[in-house]
């Protein structure tokens, strides 16, 4: 609970290239600070859904569940309990549809947006939106509804091109849109510390984006896909990435304002 009913930062995960992080930063952040006692949306605005496939049940995903679609098209919000203080408005792949059908159209990029100013502004602290690899029309209404952007970056080759296009959308969008959109950080995330290219290019994204690189680094580790096998979090385990994820959600808390809250007594943790 959000007891003032203080304007609730909503963070969009972003970055046209796919596999960088988005959806399992947005999942290990969301259940992260759920279990720090935060209480949080998660939004999936990307057509493969991966990110509601990796928090509920099978069957929960397998017949298109009521999400984001629907209130897209003016039907009835419908929200998914994960585990305690973890919400989800789920994605799917009907979302691509909808790219077709609002491409051009004036009001298409505030739709998300009006969806998220119709929630109680108390009910949740955070809301967290994972979207898809391209600037497509739900990336550009993520972020028109958005307070803050983080950009996860892989330090590979080629990592940084594409994030000019973005900051290039970014541009528009507070220009016409949203001009309060901030830059909350950079995650540098799938990290291997061994090859002197991954440091050179971690060195890369320290020199181009400054201090938004946020100090903490993500590990690559087989970990992250365990997890979402066991569809449980990564600080649900105690290993050298759960404290990693643990000490970025303390430094995405600081950045964002929000009051720091204290471990909240384990409450059996796994997806209800
Ligand atoms: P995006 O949403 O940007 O496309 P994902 O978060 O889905 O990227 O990550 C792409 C793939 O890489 C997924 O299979 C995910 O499990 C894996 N992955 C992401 N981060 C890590 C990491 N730190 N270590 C190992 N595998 C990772
Ligand atoms: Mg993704």
């Amino acid at each position: 609970m959000n007891p003032g009913g203080d304007a609730t930062p909503v963070v969009i995960f972003t970055n046209q290239k796919g596999g960088v992080g988005k959806t399992t930063l947005t999942r290990e952040l969301g259940i992260a600070l759920a279990a720090r006692g935060y209480s949080v949306l998660l939004i999936d605005s990307d057509p493969q859904g991966n990110l509601s496939k990796s928090l509920l049940e099978p069957e929960r995903t397998e017949s298109s569940m009521p999400g984001l679609y629907e209130v897209f098209e003016g039907g009835r919000l419908s929200i998914e309990s994960v585990r305690r203080d973890l919400s989800l408005l789920s994605g799917d792949a009907r979302l691509a549809a909808l790219e077709k059908r609002y491409l051009g159209e004036v009001d298409a990029y505030e739709k998300l947006s009006s969806i998220i100013d119709s929630l109680s502004p108390f009910e949740y602290d955070l809301i967290l939106i994972d979207s898809p690899p391209s600037l497509s029309v739900m990336t550009l209404n993520g972020l028109a509804a958005a307070s803050h952007f983080v950009i996860p970056l892989r330090p590979a080759l080629y990592s940084l091109q594409g994030t000019n296009d973005l900051l290039g959308s970014v541009a528009k969008v507070k220009k016409s849109l949203n001009p309060g959109l901030e830059l909350l950080g950079v995650v540098v995330n799938d990290y291997l510390p061994g090859p002197i290219i991954s440091r050179q290019i971690k060195e890369e994204i320290a020199e181009g984006f400054g201090e938004k690189v946020f100090t903490t680094v993500i590990s690559r580790t087989v970990k992250v896909e365990e997890a979402i096998a066991a569809r449980r979090g990564l600080v649900d385990e105690r290993t050298k990435v759960a404290f990693e994820i643990e000490a970025l959600a303390r430094e995405f808390v600081e950045r964002l304002g929000l009051p720091s809250l204290g471990n909240k007594p384990e409450t059996g943790g796994g997806p209800s």
